[in-house]
């Protein structure tokens, strides 16, 4: 798949003599986020190989993964289920809302449920309510997604510096295995604890070329301020690229500040990986009542 790589101009990058490229795996899709979207890829496949023509999957009601889900199956003539956290709210928020309209059935369990929705018991019990079904992680990270999102990145990036954004790990993980062993890979995590997502990427991954900075992601996960808010709002006003306050606002602000604090050497490079998002800012503008590009 052939995807834009625009550079970007900033003051702070000419005074550091740092270049920053941006790649838009967001524009793969106006909703779906990019990244999911490889994720998604070898997962479909491996439910036709099987002859299970429906996914099930978990989720938060503003869930990205839960959107993609339904529209990829939608695409690939499958059926999908929606296994989501807490009551219904009607009406609908926009998220939910697209999963329907792309087919998804939704399925509400209490939080309790939720928590144990690897259990072979709950397992059993959705399959006794809803028939055979391939079993999709929440946020999407197994062996297939991982091997899809390796596909993020081709030859041609080559630059000294890879940053993502980070939920559960399985985009980076993918990242980190193409990359090649003069890239530094630098995850930001969008969630505050994540000792289970290092293990994680630890276990998903065969070189250590990558680090985590947990600086920017502030009160923790989808937490904003107004200061992010403001960044997100005046980049999408001088770059005409949208980002999102979950993932990739806080990862592009954490690269601006690191340039600002000298991290990266004079002449280096870096590409960051839009992984896209906007779905999230819909919740956010729905449910604070906040201007966030859409
Ligand atoms: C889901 C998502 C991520 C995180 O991907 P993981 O593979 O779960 O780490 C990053 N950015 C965006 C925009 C996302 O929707």
């Amino acid at each position: 798949m052939k995807i834009e790589t625009k550079e970007i101009s900033f003051p702070v990058l000419k005074e550091k003599e740092v270049r920053l490229f941006i790649k838009r795996i967001d524009k793969i899709h106006p909703f779906v986020s990019g990244n999911k979207w490889f994720k998604l890829k070898y997962n479909l496949l491996e439910a036709k190989k099987q002859g299970l023509n429906t996914l099930l999957t978990f989720g938060g009601a503003y869930s990205n993964h839960i959107a993609a889900t339904a529209f990829a199956a939608q695409e690939k003539g499958l059926k999908s289920i929606g296994i989501i956290r807490g009551e219904e709210h009607l009406p609908l928020n926009t998220t939910l809302r697209f999963a329907i309209e792309n087919g998804m059935k939704l399925h509400y369990v209490s939080r309790s449920d939720y928590r144990e929705k690897t259990s072979a018991n709950f397992l059993e019990k959705l399959k006794a309510q809803f028939g055979d079904f391939y079993l999709i992680p929440e946020g999407g990270s197994n062996k297939l997604a991982i091997k899809g999102a390796a596909e993020i990145l081709d030859s041609i990036d080559n630059q000294d510096y890879i940053c993502c954004a980070v939920g559960t790990g399985g985009t980076i993980a993918g990242i980190i295995n193409a990359s090649n062993n003069k890239q530094t890979v630098i995850g930001f995590p969008a969630i505050k604890g994540f000792e289970q997502l290092k293990k994680d990427v630890r276990d998903w991954t065969n070189t250590v070329n990558y680090k985590f900075i947990n600086d920017y992601v502030g009160n923790g996960y989808a937490k904003i301020n107004i200061d992010l808010v403001d960044f997100i709002n005046e980049f999408d006003a001088t770059h005409n690229i949208p980002l999102d306050g979950i993932y990739t606002g806080k990862m592009m602000l954490g690269i601006l500040d690191l340039v600002a604090k000298d991290y990266f050497p004079k002449a280096s490079s870096i590409l960051a990986i839009h992984s896209g998002g906007l779905q999230g800012n819909k919740g956010m503008s729905e449910r604070l009542g906040i201007k966030l590009p859409l």
